[in-house]
């Protein structure tokens, strides 16, 4: 079904990476809408086409995930929580995922350190920024994200891995750059910081060329591997 389009999105990772002269960036297949099925076919192309590489998906909502993470248990499938986490729902995604992405205030942090089952490993976390100060938008301001950071990793259930950013659609090519040269600005700095910070999520379908460009290390692609969302 979708293996001509997911090749056609690891190519294209492959090729901005190594034009970018740098390691391979991840992606996280985005499931949301696409049922279980869906997910398990992709996940057998994506081993077939990556043998060794543990696909991983995201989810935004903790009820829809939480359905297809049940459907699809010992697929070996790496789990993302991409959506905004309300506090309420903290402790089941804390249960469910290996990563949540949308950490942006410190009532989640203190939430999904106490809940995360001493019989996982430490759930990794990114801080998420709003980086373009979008008052509709969820994520923590730039200059909020050292005490974020720090709060994580003194966490011993959270392992704090680095950033995400959904920076605001723009038609221009120079306006999506400068976000996404924003976040690798605070991405190096916090890197400085705290030695284990590794990744970097930004880019979806429409540009996730560009981000790997200028420092993404882990894409978010849902329309270009499963088709437009209806
Ligand atoms: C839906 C979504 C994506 C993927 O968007 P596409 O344009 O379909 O690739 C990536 N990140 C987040 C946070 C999303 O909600």
């Amino acid at each position: 079904m979708s293996s001509g389009r997911l090749e056609r999105v690891l190519r294209d990772i492959e090729n901005a990476s190594r034009d970018a002269g740098r390691p391979c960036a991840r992606l996280v297949a985005v499931g949301k809408t696409r049922d279980a099925a869906e997910l398990a076919a992709l996940a057998v192309d994506w081993a077939r086409a990556k043998p060794g590489v543990v696909p991983a998906f995201g989810e935004n909502y903790v009820q829809e995930a939480a359905a297809k993470i049940a459907a699809l248990e010992g697929a070996g499938i790496e789990w993302h929580l991409i959506g905004h986490l309300q506090s309420n729902k903290a402790t089941q995604a804390a249960a469910l995922f290996d990563w949540v992405q949308s950490v942006d205030r410190l009532k989640l942090v203190d939430a999904l350190a106490a809940a995360r089952p001493a019989d996982r490993a430490p759930l990794s976390v990114l801080v998420q920024v709003n980086i373009d100060d979008e008052d509709s938008k969820h994520g923590c301001a730039p200059g909020d994200v050292p005490a974020l950071a720090d709060a994580i990793a003194a966490r011993p259930r959270l392992a704090l891995r680095g950033l995400m950013a959904i920076p605001a659609p723009r038609p221009d090519a120079d306006a999506r750059r400068a976000a996404f040269v924003a976040m690798r600005g605070l991405f190096d700095t916090l890197a400085l910081r705290h030695p284990g910070v590794d990744t970097l999520s930004m880019g979806m379908s429409a540009d996730f060329t560009e981000a790997i460009a200028e420092g993404a290390t882990m894409v978010r692609v849902g329309t270009a591997l499963f088709g437009a969302r209806t």
